[in-house]
């Protein structure tokens, strides 16, 4: 059974704008009404002889609300399709997790924060090796490609709260050379603004949360692709399986919600560019960060990128740090403080208090979503509450809202322990390992790990994501155990391969009653067996693939890869539990 398609159409001669007014200009082909029915029931009857030739059977695969928004969406960015979800972060996930376990990931080092979270927390430790760079380097990101490996850039622009633009096409052409897909977060520049498609991208994400409904009262997500590839049938498959799937009120509001995108975002563009050139050089603040600016360093990419507008986001930096930005934001009367963005109502919002103590957000900015009340009101409101404020700060109030590398070595030490305690300590018990913080100097923390290396060995690059992201971004991360000289440096393979397994393996495997041993070697892939214990409590598949695999692969580049040839179902206690206590 197929969905009632095709999504994009073309309407030669009729404008964007008209056919947004429109909604496309379907009306309902039984009452003849201009705005849709909403449909509610979630089955549809199948024909007398059990086929569904409405191509309709649940609406979680095919909700009938879904068909307006998702072809006016599509049309819109000039893709082939679309696909609503639940939330933008239901549709950002969905991409990533139509991705394979070892698939390498490029993202924006300043991004919106829940996803940047989300990356490091969920689906760093279900094994996408996800790499953090400043993808408006162009240098950075042509150097951070790896044929074969590298899947996925992910940008968003401009980025939140920064508003960092990325140059979507120079970025497409070199993720392309590598073979690699290119999605956008494009949120904050809905296709009256910017159409990545255009500009090279594969795929389009949107919080259709914010100016695609625009009235602050839905959350929805969506994503458009260029083409319906195999991924693109992943990522369907995903929403359909997994089910994030948009309510059919939501839809429904949604597209009511986007018959106005046109005007809208091109009134909160024009009004955020009015407030943004009356505040440049304001005594109280010492940045004004908009890509509308021509001094903002991505103006120049902005005017070829962004038609019609640079959007109704901007940020402030205020001369009184923290306390003068969260002085300013407690004096407003008009604008709102509130998270979010893109909706009918101007918001005010401190980032780096909401972002946490990692946050690259300066803790002296305040960041504007400007809705369509008067601009005077908004400029006045704004001038009111920054004449209140002092404007000299603290230095260190200019840069971000905590120092930790400033912090004394033990209070660092006591951080990183208790986030080891609270997020990583827990999942390496139950996989036969522990870790704990040896040292901290000069900017290095050491960890010290212990027991298996299945257990902590594939969480190297989550542990390190979550220092970095929760405590310090310039922290580096050393694990001793692992990082220790095995023996296993010099000698034919066959030799380092029993090495490695003798000085770093077999210990802790052994505490266990099991021993790993080397079947063979065939070119480039080695054969392992584990022999004796408890077949699961020495986490044989777990440590063989996950552990071994990658610790003899770093040791031993010849090696390409590495088979368990262990009979598990011979093991003696083949189905022991894995939480083994410490
Ligand atoms: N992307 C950006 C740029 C956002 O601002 C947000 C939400 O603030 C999201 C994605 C996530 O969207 P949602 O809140 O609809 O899940």
């Amino acid at each position: 059974m197929t969905g009632p398609k095709p999504k994009s159409s073309s309407h030669p001669g009729l404008s964007p704008e008209t056919l947004t007014a429109q909604a496309l200009g379907n009306v309902d082909e039984r009452t003849k009404a201009l705005v849709p029915p909403i449909h509610p029931s979630t089955t549809f009857e199948r024909d007398a002889d059990g086929e569904y030739r409405s191509g309709r059977g649940y609406s979680r695969p095919h909700n009938p609300s879904y068909d307006e928004p998702e072809s006016l969406l599509a049309t819109l960015e000039g893709g082939s399709d679309c696909l609503l979800f639940a939330s933008g972060m239901a549709a950002a996930s969905a991409v990533f997790q139509s991705l394979l376990p070892g698939d390498h990931v490029v993202a924006p080092r300043v991004m919106y924060w829940a996803l940047r979270k989300w990356l490091i927390e969920s689906a760093m430790s279900w094994g996408l090796d996800v790499e953090f760079l400043d993808t408006s380097d162009l240098d950075q990101l042509r150097a951070a490609m790896r044929p074969g490996k590298t899947r996925l850039v992910w940008l968003e622009t401009p980025a939140n709260p920064t508003w960092d633009v990325t140059d979507i096409a120079a970025a497409s052409v070199i993720a392309h050379e590598a073979g690699v897909r290119v999605a956008v977060d494009s949120t904050v520049a809905p296709p009256v603004i910017t159409r990545p498609i255009e500009h090279g991208a594969d795929l389009v994400m949107h919080s259709a949360t914010k100016y695609l409904n625009g009235h602050s009262d839905v959350v929805a997500g969506a994503l458009v692709c260029r083409e319906q590839d195999a991924f693109w049938n992943r990522v369907t498959a995903w929403r359909r399986d997994a089910g994030g799937v948009l309510g059919t009120f939501e839809a429904w509001l949604l597209l009511r919600g986007m018959r106005t995108l046109f005007v809208r975002v091109q009134r909160c563009s024009e009004s955020a560019l009015a407030i943004a050139r009356h505040f440049g050089g304001h005594p109280k603040l010492h940045a004004v960060l908009y890509p509308g600016l021509p001094d903002h360093p991505g103006h120049d990419i902005a005017r070829r990128q962004m038609k019609g507008g640079f959007g109704g986001m901007l940020s402030m930096r205020h001369r009184g740090g923290q306390a003068g930005a969260m002085e300013t934001a407690a004096r407003v009367n008009v604008f709102k403080r509130a998270t979010s963005l893109g909706g009918v109502e101007s918001l005010i919002e401190h980032r780096a208090s909401i972002e946490g103590p990692s946050t690259p957000v300066p803790a002296d900015l305040l960041r504007f979503s400007i809705g369509l009340e008067h601009p005077d009101d908004l400029i006045a409101d704004l001038e009111q509450a920054l004449d209140h404020t002092v404007a000299d700060a603290h230095q260190d109030d200019h840069k971000t809202s905590s120092p930790p590398l400033n912090q004394g070595g033990d209070s660092l030490t006591h951080t990183v322990e208790n986030l080891l305690a609270e997020r990583v300590r827990p999942v390496a018990a139950e996989r036969g390992g522990d870790l704990w913080v040896k040292a901290v100097t000069d900017g290095v923390v050491q960890l010290e790990i212990s027991g298996s290396p299945g257990a902590t060995f594939p969480l190297r690059a989550h542990i390190t994501a979550l220092i970095q992201h929760y405590v310090d971004a310039d922290l580096e991360i050393a694990f001793l155990a692992l990082d220790r000289d095995s023996g296993a440096e010099s000698g034919s393979v066959a030799e380092r391969i029993t090495a490695l397994l003798n000085d770093q393996i077999n210990p802790a495997v052994s505490a266990h009653g099991g021993q790993i041993r080397l079947a063979r070697i065939e070119q480039d892939v080695v054969y392992l067996t584990l022999e004796g214990g408890c077949q699961g409590c020495a986490m044989a598949d777990v440590t063989l693939r996950q552990g071994v695999e990658v610790l003899i692969k770093e040791h031993v580049p010849e090696i390409v890869s590495v088979v368990d040839e262990t009979d598990h179902t011979q093991g003696r206690q083949p189905y022991f539990k894995t939480k083994k206590g410490m």
